[in-house]
């Protein structure tokens, strides 16, 4: 084994030739002729000259060794379905898909949005786009309209693939009508909708404009369909970020830079191989479910599991079942899902076999110690593995590499930068590099961003170096907008995102840093903090908590008694200056449907705003708690 630091400063200072290796990884029509080119800073092009294809790589190329393996595993505890495609099946049904788009005009560099649940269908769209060059984008069944028709008319698909429903806890939510809203509401029209009939919800489809899939289908059982190879550089989708906060943009991803990314990721940071099972509990409407779910497993030659359901339908073993029946290796989840699942009995994680599993990855938020612990101790110990990462970089920024060295995870820590990411922390304010230890700045990257990373946003380069590059002062580095520090071991720890902080009297608070501190009282189960204007001292910081034994608290003297408890800690921990204005006890916070607080949300209601585009929002109830007790 190679030690990691040196596997990672090869990345930076050996570039070329590091990545050369891992694009070795990855089967070329014609292989690079330039392994980067940074020339136009911030703008990189990796593997130049290269011409290569994602649905290649993800299915064709493993056939002559494994065609009769599985490769998708399609679970629906919503239908309940059950389905294992193999490789051979896979490439059948990517080509008949293929074949549709392709009667329907659709030709390399078109645009092809997908409104999908977590069917089969959804995968055989997103590699047929692959196939063909055309560049999909995903959105995720979740929104409603209006996001969609802002979706739409910023991507201009010529084809928009969709089904009639999907389905939650066991009840249809009809995604036609939905869809037919957002086209109406968009400048730009799609020329034609494929529409996948679950039969879950009827609808009456749009003449000249709507094609059943079943029928078209069945016109190409057997219609072969090469892929299209296309330069590393052609954008392979486009994702919109997920919108916590502002307008969402479209992410532009190329082909062979993704492509040697995350199979370069499978067997380092996964520990993944061929032959191998990985269960990835996210959706294919955000960055973690394209790169998890569809590309990375398969690319690495394993099994992916697809699962439509909740985590805790017919029970919260259902995951767990999975993992003993399909000989997972390598799972993937967030630690919203953690949460939900430690409400459920605890034996439900050593009811099944779970043997096969070396370790469980969560990404997308913050991975508290208490949840890192429970997951840990119910799994018995095993590796419990926190991802740091964005839409925008398509793969994990900070992690720990077992795959290259194994090495300990610190709870509350993501881990060390992977390799390809030069990450530094700055001074928000001179742009000036911090080594220190635990000394606090913004996470930034310095170009080029590693291959997998966005090349731009969509149709907006301008937006593109604005956004990201232009905001740390007298310095063209990327921004993650996220506060962190490292510590003498070199692992990192997230601190908030730099638009959660408050300005308290003149003092700048993260929000993060006081929701950390409440929960460390014993009866917080959850928290969150946001800054609210205040006339004499710019804002001031105010909690939502939900407690643990809600028992006691059954009149406001009570919960009195536990709001002052809540302020003590957080006056000795960080200060009097952080303790909030007020606790208000709830019993569920708004979040997303990918667990991310909206704080933004909660902030506007606060202060009598209008909380914006609500349409992610997992259970709306929330915020109207919050609404009831601000008074
Ligand atoms: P938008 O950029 O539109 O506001 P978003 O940032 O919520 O949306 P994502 O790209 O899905 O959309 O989220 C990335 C962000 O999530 C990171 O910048 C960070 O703030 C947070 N995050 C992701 N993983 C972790 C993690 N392991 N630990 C802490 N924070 C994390
Ligand atoms: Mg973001």
């Amino acid at each position: 084994m190679v030690a990691y630091a040196d596997f990672h400063r090869r990345s930076i200072e050996d570039r070329d030739a590091f990545w050369s290796e891992q694009a070795k990884l990855v089967e070329w029509e014609t292989q690079p002729q330039q392994i980067c080119d940074y020339s136009n800073p911030p703008f990189a092009k990796w593997f130049v000259g290269g011409k290569t294809n994602l649905c290649h790589n993800a299915v064709d190329r493993h056939l002559k060794d494994r065609a009769d393996q599985a490769a998708l595993i399609f679970v629906s505890t919503e239908t309940n379905q059950e389905h294992t495609y193999s490789f051979r099946d896979l490439h059948a049904e990517v080509q008949r898909m293929a074949a549709i788009l392709k009667d329907l005009g659709v030709t390399k560099g078109d645009r092809v949005l997908i409104y999908m649940p977590m069917i089969a269908e959804a995968a055989f769209a997103m590699l047929a786009c692959a196939r063909l060059g055309a560049i999909h984008s995903v959105v995720f069944g979740g929104f409603a309209s209006h996001s969609l028709a802002t979706r739409i008319e910023d991507a201009s698909p010529k084809v928009i693939i969709s089904a009639d429903a999907g389905s939650r806890g066991g009840k249809g939510v009809p995604y036609k009508p939905l869809l037919d809203e957002a086209i109406k509401l968009s400048a730009h029209k799609p020329a034609n909708v494929i529409m996948v009939d679950r039969k879950l919800a009827a609808f009456t489809p749009v003449a000249g404009r709507d094609v059943d899939y079943a029928t078209e289908r069945a016109k190409h059982m057997d219609t072969v369909v090469p892929c299209e190879w296309v330069e590393s550089t052609h954008p392979s989708y486009t994702l919109y970020t997920s919108g916590t906060t502002g307008k969402p943009k479209g992410v532009q991803r190329d082909t062979g830079g993704y492509t040697v990314a995350l199979a370069s990721s499978i067997p380092h940071i996964y520990q993944g191989k061929p032959g191998g099972t990985f269960f990835c509990t996210s959706d294919i409407g955000w960055v973690v479910g394209h790169s998890y779910i569809i590309y990375g497993p398969l690319i690495g030659g394993m099994a992916t599991i697809m699962y439509e359901g909740l985590p805790i339908r017919p029970d919260g073993g259902i995951w767990w079942s999975l993992v003993e029946k399909y000989k997972v290796n390598v799972m993937f989840s967030a630690p919203t899902a953690i949460r939900v699942l430690k409400k459920q009995d605890p034996a439900l994680l050593t009811k099944y076999d779970l043997s096969s599993l070396q370790a469980l990855f969560l990404a997308g938020e913050p991975l508290d110690e208490p949840t890192a612990k429970w997951i840990s101790e119910g799994l018995n110990g095993k590796a419990i593995i926190d991802n740091y990462w964005q839409t925008e970089t398509g793969w994990p920024i900070l992690t720990i590499c077992n795959g290259v060295e194994k090495a300990p995870s610190k709870f509350g820590s993501p881990g060390k930068a992977v390799y390809g990411y030069n990450v530094k922390l700055v001074d928000d304010q001179t742009g000036e590099e911090l080594t220190g230890a635990n000394q606090k700045g913004v996470l930034t990257i310095e170009g080029p961003l590693p291959p997998g990373n966005l090349q731009t946003i969509w149709g907006d380069d301008k937006r593109f170096v604005s956004t990201y590059w232009n905001t740390v002062p007298n310095k063209l580095v990327y921004s993650t907008f996220d506060w962190a520090v490292r510590d003498e071991d070199g692992y990192f720890f997230i601190l908030g995102r730099t638009d959660d902080v408050i300005n308290v009297a003149g003092h700048r608070l993260g929000t993060r840093e006081i929701e950390e501190s409440i929960s460390s009282h014993p009866n917080i189960a959850e928290v969150a903090v946001v800054g609210v204007a205040d006339q004499l001292k710019g804002q001031v910081a105010m909690a939502f908590a939900i407690a643990k034994d809600t028992s006691g608290l059954t009149d406001d003297a009570a919960r009195k008694v536990l709001e002052a408890e809540v302020m003590k800690v957080v006056d000795s921990q960080l200060g009097a200056v952080a303790r909030p204005s007020r606790v208000i006890f709830v019993t569920s916070l708004p979040k997303t449907r990918s667990g991310k607080l909206l704080r933004r949300a909660i902030q506007a209601v606060c202060e009598k705003r209008d909380p914006g585009d609500l349409t992610t929002i997992d259970d709306p109830t929330a915020l109207q708690q919050i609404k009831d007790q601000i008074v």
